[in-house]
């Protein structure tokens, strides 16, 4: 049987407990996870992509299901690029809909070979986002409960 492999895409700026709950849960229904920090998405980021990639290598270390890469251009061609048909979304509020709906439907237009997954967040993680710890950490408030502790470490660096 070919193994199933999916494309968790993102800008992971930088990794959160949420999204390793998303990581977590999508290695149970595929046999691998390329986690793929979008390259064109670097504007206003807190890290650089090789830092970003390096975070979730650390966190993900260990883990041999796991791929850490990053991509630029389309995705649907880098999702085929990886032997997948899949890609991995995860939506938060309602507030996510929106906006993935219309990503769901432009890749659909570019192809139907590529087919986009949504995964519901654990309670727990409904409003933990990239930018929400970065403002906390920037403020030095607590990130401990939303991010690993080397992420928290890095953050901490970024804003001392
Ligand atoms: P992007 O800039 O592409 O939205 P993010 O790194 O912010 O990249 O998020 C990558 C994916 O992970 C998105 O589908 C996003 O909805 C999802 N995600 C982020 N945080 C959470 C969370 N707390 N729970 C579930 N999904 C999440």
């Amino acid at each position: 049987m070919p193994r199933k492999i999916a494309v968790y895409p993102g800008s992971f700026d930088p990794i959160t407990y949420g999204h390793l709950d998303i990581i977590n849960r999508a290695l149970r229904i595929f046999d691998r996870i390329v986690v793929a920090v979008a390259g064109n998405s670097s504007k206003n980021a807190l890290f650089p992509i090789d830092e970003r990639i390096a975070l979730i290598r650390e966190v993900l270390a260990g883990n041999d299901r796991v791929k850490v890469d990053t991509f630029d251009g389309l995705l649907v061609d880098y999702v085929l690029s990886q032997e997948s048909t899949v890609i991995i979304r995860g939506l938060r509020a309602v507030s996510d809909f929106e906006y993935e709906f219309q990503l769901a439907q432009i890749n659909r237009g570019i192809t139907l070979e590529v087919e986009t997954l949504f995964m519901m967040t654990s309670v727990p993680y409904s409003y933990l986002s990239s930018s929400v710890v970065k403002e906390i950490s920037s403020l030095k408030g607590p990130v401990d409960n939303l991010v690993p502790p080397l992420v928290k470490k890095a953050l901490e660096a970024k804003f001392s």
